[in-house]
């Protein structure tokens, strides 16, 4: 890694795109329960914000959710924001809360086709109007990442998430800890900056588009996924009830280790079944570090027979908006699968025997 201190672009403007989320929280002094409060009060408890001398415009969610209310019909608002302000800044920060911010953070990176500036997402594990928060920090680091360039060109140039002095991809992302600062992990890729006394970034690792093309917005997301994670002990009912689903399109099965799951005949039949209906079966591990290798053991070879597909090193909040993005754009189940199986924004890691 190497410090980038030239990297401050003075004139940079910033969209900060408030969300929800803890950060612009409030406790009631009486119940303690947190609750939203508008972009105002985020802005007074930051009074740096001025300080950083970058034009820094706001938009905010109205109301401000927490974000277990986050789905496809917020990414849709979050990639319009960006798609119509594109032109106008220099990069992006959306203000989120944390519980489902890496599921937010690897559906724009789909969605945003093209991408050459950075979209950062950060919040924090306290509220910004508390003595420790940690969200005053993570802002002020997300906005400098976000206006950073290198050689005329935005640094980063994908969605991340920025959060306790790390810059993570955001489609590697998983949120690890309901209440440590270091709340998220990507544990298949490494980080892209750390935040010290510098930010130190690590050119090679951070994704560049081979071509500067327009950014292309996508808005339609398919909803018919489902996980299924494995324990020991599954019922057949649990599993023929989610393979049943009327509609469904695609299944993210959850597996042990290097993907294995039990060789039962009639775990496999109705597997192979649910293929041969057209549905698309992905094998993500359930470890939170590590690649699905089926061929490894004869429990993953079973599966690879049943017509299952590997997630490689996918996180399970990846493969399920890869394919929402993927049926999203009309496509076929042997179209699906086929994209399954390359990498789209960094997303995965091939093995070296599939790569071209
Ligand atoms: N419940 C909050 C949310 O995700 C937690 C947080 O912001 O950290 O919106």
């Amino acid at each position: 890694m190497t410090a980038h201190e030239n990297t401050r672009h003075d004139n940079a403007s910033i969209l900060l795109i408030y969300t929800g989320g803890t950060i612009g929280m409030m406790e009631n002094p009486e119940t303690g329960v947190l609750s939203p409060l508008d972009f105002q009060h985020l802005k007074d408890n930051v009074p740096e914000l001025k300080k950083m001398g970058y034009a820094v415009d706001a938009i905010q969610f109205d109301p401000p959710i927490d974000s277990s209310e986050m789905g496809p019909e917020n990414w849709q608002k979050l990639v319009r924001i960006i798609a119509d302000n594109y032109r106008k800044y220099d990069g992006f920060v959306i203000l989120h809360g944390t519980d489902t911010m890496s599921f937010t953070a690897s559906a724009l990176s789909f969605m945003l086709e093209n991408l050459g500036k950075p979209v950062i997402l950060t919040g924090s594990q306290l509220p910004i109007g508390i003595l420790r928060t940690d969200g005053k920090e993570n802002l002020i680091t997300a906005i400098e990442i976000a206006a950073a360039r290198e050689n005329g060109r935005p640094l980063v140039q994908e969605v991340c998430i920025f959060f306790e002095n790390n810059l993570l991809r955001g489609n590697r992302t998983s949120k690890m800890s309901a209440d440590h600062f270091n709340a998220f992990r990507s544990c298949n890729y490494p980080p892209l900056a750390c935040a010290g006394i510098h930010i130190k970034y690590d050119p090679p690792r951070i994704f560049r588009p081979a071509l500067q093309k327009p950014l292309i917005p996508h808005c339609r997301l398919d909803r018919n996924i489902a996980i299924l994670k494995l324990f020991p002990g599954i019922s057949p009912q649990v599993i023929e009830s989610i393979l049943n689903i009327p509609g469904l399109k695609a299944v993210v099965m959850e597996t042990y280790g290097s993907g294995n799951a039990p060789s039962e005949e009639w775990f496999l039949n109705m597997l192979s079944e649910a293929v041969k209906k057209g549905i698309v079966v992905v094998n993500v591990t359930r470890c939170i570090a590590g690649t699905v290798e089926m061929q490894r053991y004869e429990t993953g070879q079973r599966l690879l027979e049943a017509g299952i597909i590997s997630g490689y090193d996918s996180t399970m909040e990846s493969a399920v908006t890869k394919l929402m993005f993927l049926f999203g754009r009309g496509m076929c189940a042997d179209e699906v699968k086929d994209w399954m199986k390359c990498s789209l924004v960094g997303e995965i890691t091939l093995p070296e025997t599939s790569r071209p």
